[in-house]
């Protein structure tokens, strides 16, 4: 079996790699971070520089924060990955960064793909991701072993940069709904309701959405804003996703607004809690009791 490459080892990248050496993959692994290479090593991954992997992998995935990381990282390696190994990015970031890094991938021979990952980064714990993935046919193929080791849904979406686009149109109903969610039970909470009887009463109307019956149960409502998905990248995504709004002459109204409540929140110092926090953040301002759930 060849040798998978994989650089970002965060809260979504150490669990995703930790699965592919779980299910047999031989990993060269690479982050800034020395200590999350160091985790890696304790399931037999070994730490080489990108160089090295550009050198040596047939395949190398990125999984970093950002559309400038991602850009960096992919040219600093591209002049020496061999012609015809493949790059698959797994990162959010802006659709238009994808379509040029697989132009200059194509001009070099190099082959490239986009796979967003959707859900919670504990379904990545559990190797339960669900992929978007943009690609050619022959390249889905050749990606498809590594997906199904780290996830258990996966999205051919059509050709390279549909991925990225599909993850943005995601993340913006994803992220909308915390924001709407939290507006709704800063209220309830004001009206003196009670938390479990309002749950059960939305969960059973259309109401209902995923954030509010699958995510927040066991996040905020349960007090625990430990991320998960932290509000710095709830904004980061709406920001991409205006910006590529605004560039196809879509107007997104609710989503800007919903930009600046995140930006609240990182204003109040909340940037690096889950951004299920954005309903405590609501209940601080307006001087509200924050809704917890009973035990
Ligand atoms: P993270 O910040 O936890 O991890 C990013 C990792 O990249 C860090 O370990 C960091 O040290 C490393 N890094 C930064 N610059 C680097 C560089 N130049 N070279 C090598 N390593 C570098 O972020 P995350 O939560 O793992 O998210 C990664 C991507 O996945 C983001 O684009 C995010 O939007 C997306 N995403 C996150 C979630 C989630 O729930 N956290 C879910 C789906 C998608």
């Amino acid at each position: 079996m060849s040798t998978i490459g994989f650089i970002g080892l965060g809260r979504m990248g150490r669990p995703m790699s930790t699965n592919l050496c779980r299910k047999g993959f031989k990993l060269l692994v690479h982050d800034v971070n020395m200590e999350a290479v160091r985790e890696l090593e304790k399931v037999e991954a070994r730490a080489a520089t990108p160089i090295e992997m550009a050198a040596t992998c047939d395949i190398i995935v990125t999984m970093l924060p950002n559309s400038e990381i991602v850009r960096d990282v992919v040219l600093g390696i591209l002049p020496q990955v061999r012609s015809g190994s493949l790059i698959m990015d797994m990162s959010t970031i802006d659709p238009l960064v994808t379509d040029r890094l697989a132009e200059e991938c194509a001009r070099k021979g190099v082959e490239f793909v986009d796979a967003p990952v959707g859900r919670l980064a504990s379904h990545a714990d559990r190797g339960e991701s669900l992929f978007m993935v943009g690609a050619s046919e022959e390249n889905f193929t050749r990606v498809r072993p590594l997906l199904e080791a780290m996830g258990t849904t996966i999205h051919h979406c059509g050709g390279v940069g549909t991925g990225t686009r599909t993850k943005l149109v995601n993340n913006y109903l994803a992220i909308v709904s915390c924001q709407t969610n939290a507006e709704a039970l800063a209220l309830a909470q004001r009206f003196g309701l009670n938390l479990e009887k309002t749950l059960e009463v939305l969960y059973g109307t259309t109401a209902i959405n995923g954030q509010l019956k699958i995510a927040w149960p066991s996040k905020v409502l349960a007090g625990d804003i430990e991320p998960g998905f932290t509000v710095n990248l709830a904004h980061k995504d709406l920001t991409l996703i205006l910006e590529a709004a605004n560039a196809a002459h879509v107007p997104m109204t609710v989503g800007a607004a919903a930009r600046e409540a995140f930006n609240v929140a990182r204003s109040r110092g909340h940037g690096l809690n889950d951004f299920s926090v954005m309903v405590d953040v609501l209940c601080e301002l307006a001087g509200i009791k924050k809704p917890r759930l009973k035990d």
